[in-house]
């Protein structure tokens, strides 16, 4: 920054120094007829012009140096924020609108710091030197020459607001524009299916509609300072002339003195302008560092506890535990203990909160009230690092990223070796599916790994699951969306990693659990029943009637 700042100092000045030289140029030259004047007035002012060229390109380089490094800095710390944040946060901003606050805003200020150094520094230098040279020639003039400048300042004051607005309501608009993109993209196939793409060509038309409008007004207002600059300098330059001109006429102030000082109130026109434009620009990076700021100072409700060391024992147990979103209520007063080195199922009705459950136990979100114990320790005072240390997930959906398959896979634990890999591989029957492939493992997922079937999504998972080697594993079945010989694959991928380990399934098909050393029967956030297959069978009760009602739809 000081390095620009020096740069701009100097080429800020040469625009003065020209001005200066006009003086000795028409009084020594064309005036006073001095030959030996031409050569070393003109090499002056070359010499002039070469070192605001050298300074042009040494500024500009310098800074977009700074303002690129701005803007990367806050991309980075922005993401590196967000993802410290919890569900409610990314319930409240879609995934688009956050984007559009990492890319835009950020680009946004970056552009704007750009204008704001060169005319805050450069400008106000040049303008300061060309009064200070117009000053020397003549006070009077200079005062006659800004005597139309107080009928900028109301509707400077007066366009800083308007704008900001305007700008903050367009950087919402760009937000809807990155949500509604993101909808469409993932959701495209619905679209297809339900013809629904005139429909989203029509909002989405709707959206940059505004943006464009606001974006007009935005841009007319911002030239209202600047064009009365215009006004206000040709009042000026009327005032002098009629002041200055007689006086030169009447001989008692040289031609070179008015020349010189007309030349330094034409070039203080450029700068003028920039500068009065200024408080518009400086407005609209106002805006985005204020949406910026907005998410760096929201903070994470779900803080890391300071106890570092994994707990003894794997035993995991829901004491009174209450949870509601907004004013629904999901678990209510859940009770149950998932055994160390056990297997622990969860059935019951869609809704009824069984995947709340594994939200929980990894800390996505924080009961109302109760208890949640890993290895009897609370788990809020386990450092959050640790306790999701402490779990392998394998969820109904694994989130696969658009890298190559052994990414995705050692996502589970970066840096293990091609041995472990391949361990992973087999046992969850990867390998069946990626060795058949022209480029294996480094074939790539495709986008959320589109470019494989859901079967082959869900045993990647248990592969990163598996390599991951935690001792918890937490299973949510998602076994119907597959045919039967895959089924058993993954059944039997499943059965391998939870051998031995703590394991709560949630479980779809009953069929698959009826060798949980316990069953935990939910229904609104609350256990209804527990026990193993044979002695819940034996009660006729909530999970005899749900098994009865399978067998009957198995058939
Ligand atoms: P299950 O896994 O048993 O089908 P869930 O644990 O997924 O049930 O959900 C329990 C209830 O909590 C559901 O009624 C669901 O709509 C609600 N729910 C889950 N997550 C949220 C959320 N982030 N915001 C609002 N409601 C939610």
């Amino acid at each position: 920054m000081a390095g620009a700042f020096a740069l701009m100092t100097v080429e800020g000045s040469t625009l003065a120094l020209i001005s200066w030289m006009l003086k000795p140029l028409f009084d020594r030259v064309f005036v006073g007829k001095e030959e030996g004047a031409i050569w070393w007035v003109g090499g002056a002012i070359m010499a002039i012009f070469v070192l605001r060229a050298v300074t042009l390109i040494a500024s500009r380089s310098l800074l977009s140096r700074i303002s690129l490094g701005i803007s990367t800095t806050m991309q980075r710390d922005l993401l590196a924020h967000i993802m410290t944040l919890d569900g409610r946060f990314f319930q409240l901003n879609p995934p688009g609108a956050m984007i559009e606050r990492i890319q835009g805003d950020t680009i946004a200020v970056q552009g704007v710091w750009a204008t704001l150094i060169t005319s805050a520094t450069r400008d106000a230098i040049s303008l300061v030197m060309l009064f200070a040279v117009a000053v020397n020639i003549d006070p009077i003039w200079t005062l006659a020459a800004l005597i139309g400048a107080p009928i900028l300042i109301l509707p400077a004051a007066m366009v800083q607001r308007y704008i900001r607005r305007k700008v903050r309501q367009n950087r919402a608009n760009a937000s809807a524009r990155a949500t509604r993109l993101d909808e469409v993209m993932h959701g495209i196939v619905s679209i297809k299916l339900n013809r629904a793409e005139a429909d989203q060509t029509r909002r989405f038309a709707q959206i940059v509609g505004r943006i464009r409008q606001t974006e007009v007004k935005v841009a007319a207002m911002g030239s209202l300072v600047p064009a009365l600059t215009d006004i206000v300098t040709g009042i000026g330059f009327v005032a002098v002339l009629a002041l200055g001109g007689s006086e030169v006429m009447e001989g008692t102030r040289s031609i070179g003195d008015f020349m010189s000082f007309f030349t330094a109130l034409a070039l203080a026109f450029q700068p003028m302008r920039r500068l009065s434009g200024l408080a518009g620009t400086w407005q609209t990076a106002a805006a985005s560092l204020e949406r910026i700021y907005q998410v760096l100072d929201t903070q994470p409700r779900i803080t890391s506890g300071g106890r570092s060391q994994a707990p003894a024992s794997t035993a995991i147990r829901f004491d009174d535990v209450w949870l509601s979103y907004d004013d629904k209520p999901v678990l209510q007063g859940l009770d149950f203990v998932a055994e160390a080195g056990q297997t622990t199922a969860l059935v019951g009705p869609s809704g009824a909160g069984k995947s709340t459950v594994f939200n929980l136990l990894t800390r996505m979100v924080d009961p109302d009230r109760g208890r949640i114990t890993l290895g009897w320790v609370p788990i809020g005072e386990l450092d959050l690092g640790t306790l999701r240390d402490q779990f392998s997930t394998v969820a109904q959906e694994s989130a696969l990223f658009d890298e190559t398959l052994r990414d995705n896979i050692l996502m589970g634990r970066p840096g293990s070796d091609e041995a472990a890999l391949r361990r992973a591989m087999e046992a969850a029957h990867v390998s069946d599916f990626v060795d058949a492939l022209p480029a294996g493992l480094d074939s790539p997922a495709g986008p959320r790994g589109s470019a494989l079937s859901g079967g082959q999504r869900q045993r990647i998972g248990i592969a990163r699951a598996i390599l991951r080697d935690a001792p918890v594993l937490l299973l949510d079945e998602a076994t119907s969306a597959l045919d039967t010989a895959s089924e058993r694959l993954v059944q039997e991928a499943l059965e391998n990693l939870s051998e031995g380990r703590t394991t709560i399934v949630i479980a779809h098909r009953l069929s698959t659990i009826r060798n949980a050393d316990k069953i935990v029967v939910m229904e609104q956030g609350r256990v209804v029943e527990e026990g193993s297959h044979a002695q819940l069978m034996a009660r006729g009760g909530a999970y005899a009637r749900l098994v009865a009602l399978q067998f009957g739809e198995d058939q």
